[in-house]
């Protein structure tokens, strides 16, 4: 007589049916069953998870701004001096993100006491919004 060896237990098994049997039992057969089962849905899940976790999560473009901005203003000659009131009119404007050109009036404008603000409008008088590096307020100046 020809012994099987069931896949589940390994153990060898005589078989009671004609029929080719995989496993010794019932019982081997459906843990056999189950898990096979976990196995194949676990990278499924695991998948899903990463996918969502990606959505989830605030989109890269915020942060490569914020990083740019941040080390612009350290590469002036007076970071020191604006860090921190003007990194966060900086930093707070993310649909805007600083240009070159920006960049070029900030340094420019750094030895100077009154920086402009260029997201605020004018006053009632016409004057424009400056930023007081002394009092870290805003002023309005006519130029
Ligand atoms: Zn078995």
């Amino acid at each position: 007589m020809k012994l099987y060896t069931c896949n589940y237990c390994y153990s060898e098994f005589e078989p009671t049916r004609r029929r080719v049997q995989k496993y010794c039992s019932n019982t081997c057969r459906s843990k056999a069953y189950h898990a096979r089962k976990t196995i194949t849905n676990t990278p499924t899940t695991q998948t899903n998870s990463a996918i969502s976790t990606t959505l989830d999560s605030p989109p890269v473009e915020t942060n490569k701004i914020e990083s740019m901005s941040t080390s612009g203003v350290g590469n002036a000659a007076a970071g020191a001096l604006i860090a921190d009131g003007l990194k966060s009119l900086i930093t707070s404007n993310k649909n805007k993100p600083a240009t070159k050109g920006d960049l070029d009036d900030l340094k420019l404008l750094l030895t100077n006491r009154y920086l402009p603000i260029n997201n605020m409008q004018q006053d009632q008088y016409g004057r424009s919004p400056f930023y007081d590096v002394e009092t870290r307020g805003v002023v309005y100046l006519k130029l």
